[in-house]
Parts: structure tokens; C-alpha cells; sequence
């Protein structure tokens, strides 16, 4: 026997927390495990989706992300302090709040230092334009990012040894890190490439042998996400890609990523 009910108290128009679980159940459906959270869509949710969110993202393995805006020194704990409790309360237990800091002041360390334990469960640092040494001695995991890294170019250039480095701070939590390659489109009038711009898709080439490089060094357990404007569809061609054209010995690294969503993406 079953029951049901002629009404429901189910909100009439797409919540935030719908949204949310939708947006996980596409990333699953792709074949993804790694799901950014806009910082906008950031708001309380009933308690029938957030046990629906819940349940999605343990029986799908979603690791949450949420990219936190740049913001001033004096808001930074309140804000953060959001994005954690928005974390803890949908049990994204492996959730990572990224945050950029540009200007590397001495404020802004010492404010660093004073995040709570609350916060620092999920922070971490993005590299964007000061020294890796630096950012790995802070004490908070580091995501590497590839295109930050590559516009940079600082001497001597060693993506994969800079990557590693990042890779360690991470300590018992899985680390996180970046790709995507810059964009050379011509912008009419402005006859130059945006600085730091991602492309649409992935410079495959070589994106492939960084990930198989550093693969050979730390091993395959670290997640990756894909900044580029074609989306999903970036991540599928940069599979299919490196499927077609890897060396036998980084097959392993693609092929399980090959689910039936992101076949469906690139057909
Ligand atoms: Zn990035």
C-alpha cells in the first residue's frame, strides 16, 4: 500500500536549494565529481532539499566548491563564516572555500592567521600573482592554478614542480586544482588578449602532460577543476582528447572519466 497527498508544500517557483540540487544532479549526470556553487546562489534552504542535497552528494561522492569574491579584510570572516555554515549545513564534508589574495599584505596574512578553526576546514588559497614559497608557508592549502601560474611566467618556470609544491599543503584533505588555458580571441577594437581571460575550451596538449606529469609525482588522488567558458563541454573535449592521444601509461587517468554525459556533450 501507498500513500500520498492531494498538496504539497512544495515551494511554487525554483529556490535557491532547487537550483543547488539540480545543479549536482547535472554534474553527476556528466559524469563530474567536483561542483561549483556560485557564492551568489548562497541562501538558507528548506529542509526537504537539503536532505535531497545531501543524500545526493554522498551517494554521488560531489565534492562542493564555492569560489569566494574578492572582498575587503574587515568583511572577510563574516562572509566566510557564511560559506562555511552554508557547507557544514548541506554536509559537504570535503567542501573547499578558494579564496584569492592578490594583495598579500601584511594585514591581510595576519587576518589570515586569525581565521577560526570553523572556516579553515574548507579555506583554501588560490594562487594568483605572489610567490608560491609565500602562499605554501601559510599554512592553508594552496590550489594551484594553471593559468595564473602560465601569465606569470616566473624564472625558472616549473609548472609541475610549482604544482607539487601546492599539492602538499593540503594534508589530509584531497587537494584541489586549476586548469584552463588563456584566451587568444581577438576582441575587435581592442587588437589584444585579455589578460588572464579563460578560453572556451582547454589547450589539451599540454594540459595532458602537465596532469600525467604531475600524476607520475603525487599520484592520480587530486581533483581538478575546469575554468573555461564552454563548460561541460571543455571538460568533455579535454577528455576525449587526451583519451585519443595520451601515452599508454596516463590511459588509466581519462578513461574512467569517460561516463556515457560526457560522451553525450561532445556528440
Ligand atoms: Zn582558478
Amino acid at each position: 500500500m501507498r500513500f500520498g497527498s492531494s498538496t504539497l508544500e512544495v515551494a511554487p517557483h525554483a529556490t535557491a536549494g532547487l537550483r543547488l540540487l539540480a545543479r549536482c544532479l547535472t554534474a553527476n549526470q556528466l559524469g563530474h565529481g567536483v561542483v561549483r556553487i556560485p557564492h551568489t546562489s548562497i541562501a538558507p534552504i528548506d529542509s526537504a532539499t537539503t536532505i535531497a542535497i545531501r543524500h545526493t552528494l554522498i551517494q554521488h561522492q560531489l565534492r562542493c566548491v564555492i569560489h569566494a569574491p574578492l572582498v575587503a579584510p574587515h568583511t572577510i570572516i563574516s562572509q566566510l563564516t557564511d560559506y562555511a555554515d552554508f557547507l557544514r549545513h548541506i554536509e559537504a564534508d570535503d567542501g573547499v572555500i578558494i579564496c584569492h589574495m592578490p594583495s598579500a599584505s601584511p594585514h591581510t596574512w595576519q587576518a589570515l592567521q586569525a581565521i577560526p578553526a570553523h572556516i579553515r576546514t574548507y579555506l583554501a588559497i588560490e594562487i594568483t600573482n605572489q610567490s608560491i614559497d609565500n602562499l605554501c608557508a601559510s599554512g592553508i592549502p594552496i590550489i594551484f592554478d594553471w593559468l595564473h601560474y602560465h601569465i606569470q611566467s616566473p624564472w625558472p618556470y616549473q609548472p609541475i614542480i610549482a604544482a607539487t609544491q601546492c599539492y602538499h599543503t593540503w594534508g589530509s584533505r584531497r587537494p584541489l586544482l586549476h586548469i584552463s588555458s588563456p584566451d587568444t580571441a581577438d576582441y575587435g577594437d581592442r587588437h589584444k588578449h585579455i589578460h588572464g581571460r579563460h578560453s572556451a575550451y582547454l589547450d589539451w596538449a599540454t594540459l595532458m602532460h602537465f596532469v600525467g606529469q604531475l600524476s607520475a609525482r603525487v599520484g592520480d588522488t587530486f581533483d581538478i577543476e575546469v575554468e573555461a567558458s564552454a563548460g561541460a563541454r571543455a571538460v568533455a573535449h579535454f577528455l576525449q582528447q587526451c583519451h585519443h592521444h595520451t601515452p599508454p601509461h596516463w590511459q588509466h587517468l581519462w578513461q574512467s572519466q569517460l561516463s556515457e554525459g560526457v560522451r553525450q556533450c561532445i556528440s
